[in-house]
């Protein structure tokens, strides 16, 4: 697109709904509803904004290449991702919630995962959890999973996995019970490093606006 447009990366779901009284502040009113509609390209009452619907984890590869300007992701993906060619300027304080490591409820967690011991891990975060019990000492073998980590340790796939909570509801349902807090999780604004100086004129009121929408939401 051109310097005078802007595309947004978002994704669907949770960080949608609470992106939207955010986008509201700036002025930006969506055409349409991505949960209705297949579409993954979304107008806005600007004809030169437009939102583009990706997987929560592609928000920042996205912004990253300037197929979007800007996006907003997760803690826990921008993490994971490195941040390359990102300058993260917002914490959104959306979607709030902890990575933390669970295992099956009488699992005695302490006693294996000092330093030197062994520990297999299930997760969706890989370069989370390696830094996570790298810093503890302790070895892991870590098994890349893609959802339902919650059934790892229940067949024997994991001691132990790594994972978002927020209630702990899916955890309890589970059996499972968390052990270790890793890091708090909100959502934040991601905004392509080149797009913030050649869109800067474009950028800089939405960047304000959603300041200021979380500042006085406080
Ligand atoms: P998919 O569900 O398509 O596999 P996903 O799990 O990455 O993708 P969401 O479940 O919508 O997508 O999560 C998007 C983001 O919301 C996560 O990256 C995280 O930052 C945040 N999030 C995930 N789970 C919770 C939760 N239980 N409470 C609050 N925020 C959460
Ligand atoms: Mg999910």
């Amino acid at each position: 697109m051109t310097d005078n447009a802007l595309t947004i990366a978002l994704s669907k779901g949770r960080i949608f709904e609470e992106t939207l009284p955010l986008l509201a502040a700036a002025g930006i009113v969506p055409t349409e509803s991505p949960e209705e509609s297949r579409k993954l390209i979304i107008g806005t009452n600007h004809d030169n904004i437009r939102l583009v619907i990706v997987r929560a984890s592609d928000v920042p590869t996205y912004v990253q290449y300037g197929a979007a300007d800007f996006g907003i992701g997760g803690k826990d993906v921008l993490i994971e991702h490195g941040g390359d060619g990102l300058y993260q300027p917002l914490d959104l304080q959306i979607a709030k919630c902890r990575m933390m490591v669970a295992v099956r409820k009488g699992f005695d967690y302490k006693s294996v995962s000092h330093p030197g011991s062994r520990l297999r891990i299930a997760t969706k975060y890989p370069n989370i959890a390696a830094e996570h019990f790298s810093a503890k000492g302790v070895h892991v073998d870590i098994i890349k999973l893609y959802g339902s980590m919650e059934l790892a340790p229940l067949v024997g796939l994991s001691d132990a996995i790594v994972d978002l909570v927020s209630t702990g509801g899916t955890l309890r349902a589970n059996n499972l019970e968390a052990v270790e807090h890793i890091v708090d999780i909100s959502s934040r604004l991601v905004v392509n490093k080149a797009a913030l100086k050649t869109k800067h004129t474009l950028l800089e009121p939405i960047i304000q606006a959603f300041s200021g929408a979380v500042n006085g939401g406080k």
